[in-house]
């Protein structure tokens, strides 16, 4: 492995399920640290800064919640939470908590990567100034002179609809959930109000897919929130 690859931490206490994703993350070229407990993972952060971590929910000796509430007090390291309940709640809370993406196990390992790789880029380009331009297929958002076009048609948004787009490009590939999104576009006093989501997405859709029922770019993540798909499969 050439020097300057990333280090990845891990931190998940089944020793098959640690084995699996060091071998997989390690062809991938990564260099892996795996540590069991959340204790060991927030000195482990703290000791030898790695570039991602990827942190199981259910750890013997703290709940994954909490070692994201510690974390974040001091740190801004990619987090993405792996969880093997699949309740949204749980995975709802740590990206509330401040995680940056999740998987429901069990998830294809290739997802994973592409995961971690998005996530890695996506630091690397943050110092690099804002975004100006995003483009997906045939949408294409320029977020500072607030416009849109499907091909190269441009589509007239409201300015609620607009912003609440913006919030996704902003966070592209990555779920952003309706906590967050109501709270950006329409204010803290607001995070009950999902009806307005699933309102405005679907107007959104309408305007911007050709399919609003099987939607290419503005995808729903069941129970969580919604992620803007960042390239066309
Ligand atoms: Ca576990």
């Amino acid at each position: 492995m050439k020097s300057g690859n990333p280090l990845l931490l891990l931190i998940e206490d089944d020793p098959q399920f640690q084995m699996l994703l060091n071998t997989t993350l390690q062809s991938q070229g990564f260099y892996v640290l795996a540590v069991g407990t959340g204790q060991a993972g927030l000195i482990a952060v703290r000791n030898q800064q790695p570039s991602l971590l990827i942190l199981d929910l259910g750890l013997p000796d703290m709940d994954g919640q909490e070692v994201i509430s510690r974390l974040r007090k001091w740190s801004e390291i990619p987090i993405i939470v792996l969880s093997a309940r699949d309740q949204e709640t749980d995975i709802t809370l740590a990206l509330d908590h401040g995680a940056d993406d999740y998987l429901t196990k069990p998830f294809s390992p290739a997802v994973l990567i592409s995961r971690i790789k998005a996530l890695l880029r996506r630091v690397a380009k943050l110092p690099g100034g804002a975004l100006e331009v995003f483009q997906v297929g045939e949408l294409k958002v320029e977020l500072t002179r607030r416009r849109v076009f499907v091909s190269i048609k441009e589509i007239s948004l409201t300015p609620i609809e607009f912003n609440l787009l913006s919030e996704l490009v902003r966070h592209a590939g990555f779920v952003v959930t309706h906590r967050q999104l109501l709270e950006k576009v329409w204010g803290a006093s607001h995070v009950e109000h999902s009806h307005y989501l699933r309102i405005y997405m679907a107007q959104l859709r309408h305007k911007l897919e050709s399919d609003p029922a099987r939607p290419r770019y503005l995808l729903t993540e069941a129970g969580v929130g919604y992620r803007l798909n960042e390239a066309e499969n």
